[in-house]
């Protein structure tokens, strides 16, 4: 099981920035996260490193639910890229075709596959850079995919980790990127492999985007957020 992330805010908030936390608030809140749960996992369902690029790659604007949905059969035939691509796109379009814009990702897995096939041997690189050189695999499918699968701290900032490193002062940043180098600079290393799931997982069931809900949130007293719900 794998958790997918939502999709990436590309806009500043228009709020005032929340102050960066120091280390010890940090140390103290994911100590917390991992005292809640020490080894959070995902949603997505994957069965070797291969089918995981193409589930996360396939998630843009989709629900976990959803991908799962369509991929189940489809990875039970195809999960090699030379499977994938003897599947062909019109029958990979016949396993999505419930997924948004499934044209274009159908597109896009098959020529991936290609690439792996002719340029990797069929494996999947693990390296940012040849990954990110992947279609239809951005910086933020990388990132999962090196933190998921080969246990890299990368951090994929989704709008859920934007939205909590912002509000809360653990990762403020005006973009993506800068929210990513926030965490990356003053997490701890040790909760660094964790931090990204964490950061989904509050946000997306507590640190909500309309309604927090900050008065059964384990680090309400170490956020800096000023509109707390009561
Ligand atoms: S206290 Fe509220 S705003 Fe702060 S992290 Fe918790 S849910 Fe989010």
């Amino acid at each position: 099981m794998f958790l997918i992330c939502a999709p990436a805010p590309q806009q500043a908030q228009q709020r005032p920035m929340a102050k960066q936390l120091d280390y010890h608030t940090l140390r103290e809140i994911f100590t917390r996260f991992q005292d809640a749960d020490a080894a959070p996992v995902g949603e997505l369902d994957h069965v070797n490193v291969y089918t995981l690029v193409v589930a996360v790659a396939l998630s843009a604007q989709a629900t976990d639910a959803g991908v799962n949905r369509a991929t189940k059969e489809l990875f039970r035939i195809a999960d090699t890229p030379q499977k994938m691509l003897d599947l062909g796109e019109e029958g990979v379009i016949a396993h999505i075709k419930t997924i948004g814009l499934y044209r274009n990702k159908a597109k896009n897995v098959i020529k991936l596959s290609r690439i792996l096939v002719e340029q990797y041997g069929g494996d999947v690189p693990c390296s940012r850079a040849a990954l990110e050189s992947l279609p239809g695999v951005g910086r933020k499918t990388a990132n999962v995919v090196l933190n998921m699968w080969w246990r890299h701290p990368a951090q994929a900032v989704d709008t859920h980790i934007f939205r909590v490193g912002n509000r809360s002062g653990i990762a403020p940043g005006k973009t993506v990127d800068a929210v990513e180098r926030a965490i990356e600079d003053n997490i701890p290393v040790d909760f660094q492999l964790h931090a990204h799931h964490w950061l989904i997982l509050h946000g997306r069931y507590h640190c909500k985007a309309r309604k927090p809900q900050c008065p059964t949130c384990i680090i309400r007293d170490l956020c800096q957020y000023e509109d707390k719900t009561l």
